[in-house]
């Protein structure tokens, strides 16, 4: 009788099987396995986040987030939750797996991308943060490792992941599948969680200012500036202290953009353009679409000289 009752509780392992020797990645309070559905046979990804390493708000902040991407409908560009697992000690979310690894790994292993390709890519970057913008989500945690690609036939497909950072800033009123237990709202800074090198000048600044999705602009801004040059722009020599960093970023010390780089005119001011120091003047998620370089009618024709 007991054995019939353990079996019918759903538990992960029950369900999944978890491949433990290699992870797929790891982050700051977890690591990330490949594993797959017994009965079907799938390949899926597993956050496997220990429950003493981390806070519930912590916790809850990526849950309310998937969660309430999911009730509005997700998007093509980020990857999905299937189904959470709350286990005795270890919350487990189990992800749609994405098969081409990080941008990060693809920018250390082959450089810079062309402005062709960079643009088809952004194009879906920029696609998710004017949705997840839209449903009043900020990622807050946006940098080259957490910007994923799957192989197809027809070229790379970007998904976002990693929400463990994000907030969500306005709920409007559709129940949207949010659960109970909400965060505190949250000053935008340097100090929590995020990573400093894509942090906002504004996130160093001594008053006290709202974390809102600028802040994503300004890093989706780094990112373009490292797939097209190959190096961070505050970074160069990838061994800057955080400090020295953050004096960088704070300082404004981006170096010259038009020199030795054979960008094309329209690139440099989308870079300009989100790496805007104001953050009201920042561009936003839906401007960006709407760039000619990010559409693709001025990113392909440039021939360099
Ligand atoms: P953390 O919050 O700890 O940074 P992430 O969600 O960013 O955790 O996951 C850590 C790493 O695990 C990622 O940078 C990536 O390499 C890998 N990873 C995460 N999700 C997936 C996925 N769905 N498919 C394949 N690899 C993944
Ligand atoms: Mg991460």
């Amino acid at each position: 009788k007991r054995m019939a009752a353990e079996k019918s509780r759903r538990t992960f392992f029950s369900v999944y099987e978890v491949k433990f020797d290699e992870p797929l990645g790891s982050g700051a309070y977890g690591d990330v396995y490949l594993c797959r559905e017994r009965s079907t046979g799938e390949e899926c990804a597993l956050k496997k986040i220990p429950k003493e390493f981390t806070d519930r708000d912590e916790f809850q902040r990526e849950m309310n987030t998937l969660l309430h991407i999911r009730a509005n409908g997700g998007h093509p560009n980020i990857c999905m939750l299937r189904e959470n697992f709350d286990e005795e000690d270890d919350y487990m979310l189990v992800f749609d797996l994405v098969d081409g690894g990080e941008m990060f790994e693809h920018l250390i292993k082959h450089g810079a991308y062309s402005e062709a390709d960079a643009s088809r890519l952004l194009r879906q970057v920029a696609s998710a943060l004017d949705f997840i913008h839209g449903i009043g989500v900020v990622h807050a945690d946006l940098k080259p490792e957490n910007v994923m690609l799957r192989k197809t036939h027809g070229g790379a497909i970007i998904k976002l992941i990693d929400f463990g950072c994000s907030e969500i800033l306005s709920h409007p009123e559709d129940g949207g599948g949010v659960t109970e237990h909400r965060p505190p709202p949250r000053i935008l800074t340097h100090k929590s969680g995020a990573t400093t090198a894509y942090c906002p000048p504004e996130a160093f600044d001594d008053k006290e200012v709202a974390l809102d999705s600028s802040a994503d602009m300004w890093a989706i801004g780094v990112i373009v500036y490292m797939m097209l040059i190959g190096r961070h722009p505050f970074d160069l020599d990838c061994d800057a202290s955080n400090e020295e960093i953050a004096r960088r970023i704070k300082e404004q010390r981006l170096p010259p953009l038009n020199l030795a780089h054979n960008l094309s005119p329209s690139a440099l001011d989308l870079i300009r353009k989100l790496m805007e120091p104001d953050p009201k003047k920042r561009m936003t998620a839906h401007d960006m679409l709407h760039h000619p370089w990010v559409t693709g009618e001025t990113a392909s024709e440039y021939i360099m000289e």
